[in-house]
């Protein structure tokens, strides 16, 4: 690829699922294939689960610092999920998106809901699902990390979080790993060769027209 052709917009990439259905795992791989991508770390008042690191999975903040940081204008949008609160710090966002690097969002329906009125150019938003209830109830048990309690509220709520799979633009079902990361694959591959996206075909054309 030339120069000229490296010019273009980053991506927001919006990843949104049940809890289970396979978003981190896909999120991971896709981050190992593409350097030029990077995560959102989200801040969020939820207690670390075991494993979990402050500022790589979340920023772990309690409600009052996560109040001042609404009344402060930081996030980008913000939204309660399950009885805790989760929002999308913008300065790390727009400068990576400003160093033209695509962005990965693991938000819920409410938070694509707010990017798409705030940034909807920059946007692809995709929903996965899982191929079955009973296959999402067995992923939530074998991740072994919340307790049975936790699980049975997760699993009532997916049905609300699966109902708005039309909001978003691709739904991938996430039956095979391998099959999953082909499909976003090819959706980034595409998304990113729109013309919109991509700075370099004016110059380029102008620059072919006048016979240079
Ligand atoms: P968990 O507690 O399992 O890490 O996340 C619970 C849910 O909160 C997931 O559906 C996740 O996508 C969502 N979530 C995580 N960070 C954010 C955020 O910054 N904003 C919004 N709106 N949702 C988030």
């Amino acid at each position: 690829m030339s120069d000229l052709q490296k010019n273009r917009r980053g991506l927001m990439i919006v990843l949104s699922s049940p809890s289970g259905a396979g978003k981190s795992t896909l999120t991971r791989k896709l981050l190992a294939e593409n350097e030029n991508m990077t995560m959102s770390v989200s801040a969020t008042t939820r207690a670390p689960r075991s494993g979990e690191e402050d500022g790589q999975d979340y920023y772990f903040v309690s409600k009052n610092d996560f109040s001042d940081m609404i009344e402060d204008g930081e996030f980008l949008e913000h939204a309660k999920v399950f009885d805790n609160y989760y929002g999308t710090p913008r300065g790390p966002v727009e400068q990576a998106l400003m160093n033209g690097k695509d962005v990965i969002f693991d938000i819920d329906w409410q938070g694509a809901q707010q990017l798409t009125q705030n940034a909807s150019m920059d946007l692809v938003k995709i929903f996965i699902l899982p191929p079955s209830k009973r296959e999402l109830e067995s992923r939530l048990h074998s991740r072994a990390q919340d307790s049975k309690a936790v699980i049975a509220r997760r699993m009532a709520k997916s049905e609300s979080e699966m109902s708005h799979w039309a909001e978003y633009d691709y739904v991938i079902v996430n039956e095979d790993l391998d099959k999953a990361m082909e499909e976003l694959r090819t959706i980034l591959a595409s998304e990113r060769m729109k013309l919109s996206r991509q700075l370099w075909v004016s110059p380029f054309v102008k620059q072919l027209i006048q016979g240079g």
